[in-house]
């Protein structure tokens, strides 16, 4: 296996009309760790985040994926070469049970010609299997495999965001972003999120973390990259980065600039 990031970003650089939202952000993320990316609410992860998986793209940098370069890539072509996110808000089919909304997420990942689908019924078959392996699988992971059959708009908040991650799992991908996704849960799902995250490293899995609660994050993640106005103003370890005192005056003195 290389050293080299399995992400590396340069210079990413993105404007919304006068206001610079990411202002030449450079991420080197190793293979296999949890890259947590905090900042102050408006700091830009998610527009960094959205650079990185294609959902809005960025004015200028580089982005690669094990050395690919992924700049401008529509998000199935990024997704195919190993990449998924969640939202930081919940993006799931209310109508269809939980497993069909993994289903139909992994459905665009799993390799298949159209020539298959209409002449070899029994290719169609495997594949459909597979399908539903993965789902099933994904589902286990974040612990809604009990609930497979219930509609999606019966779950419970937190675990309408595990659904989610579910469904970015199913493509099994090398670097998984999720965006905030202990929003909106108390302190025992939050806990529970962050076994499931810690499995998934284990696993081999890339995390690219986004969070404003720095808390939640330091005691998971590897690395962790600090934004604040679009630019990142630290890096490091999670001690490294709660000493910083930028870091402080970003997450402090943020209330004294909007009082
Ligand atoms: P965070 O996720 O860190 O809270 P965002 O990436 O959502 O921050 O936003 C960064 C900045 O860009 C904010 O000032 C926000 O208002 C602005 N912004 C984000 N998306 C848009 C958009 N689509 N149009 C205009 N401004 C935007
Ligand atoms: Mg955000």
């Amino acid at each position: 296996m290389s050293d080299r990031p399995i992400l590396a970003a340069r210079g990413v650089t993105k404007r919304f009309g006068g206001l610079v939202a990411l202002d030449g952000v450079d991420l080197d993320i190793p293979r296999g760790v949890v890259q947590a990316i905090i900042g102050p609410n408006g700091s830009g992860k998610t527009t960094l985040l959205n650079a990185l998986s294609g959902a809005s793209h960025a004015d200028a940098g580089s982005i690669q994926i094990d050395g690919q370069e992924l700049f401008r890539l529509k998000p199935h072509r990024i997704a195919r070469l190993g990449l998924a996110r969640t939202f930081q808000t919940i993006r799931i089919f209310n109508n269809l049970s939980v497993i069909e909304n993994v289903k139909v997420a992994g459905a665009c990942n799993t390799p298949i010609s159209l020539f298959g689908i209409v002449t070899e019924d029994a290719r169609q078959k495997q594949h459909e299997a597979e399908i539903e392996h993965r789902a099933r699988e994904a589902l286990e992971v974040v612990g809604l495999g009990g609930r497979a059959n219930d509609r999606a708009a019966q779950l419970p908040y937190a675990q309408q965001r595990l659904l989610e991650i579910a469904r970015a799992l199913a493509s099994k991908p090398d670097v998984l972003l999720l965006d905030e996704p202990a929003a909106g849960m108390n302190m025992t799902e939050s806990m529970k999120l962050l076994g499931t995250i810690a499995d998934l490293k284990t696993s081999g899995m890339t995390i690219l973390l986004v969070e404003h609660n720095v808390r939640l994050v330091m005691g998971i993640s590897d690395r962790v990259v600090v934004l604040d106005f679009g630019k990142k103003i630290a890096e490091g370890t999670p001690e490294e980065v709660q000493r910083n005192p930028k870091v402080i005056e970003a997450y402090l003195g943020r209330r004294h600039r909007h009082a």
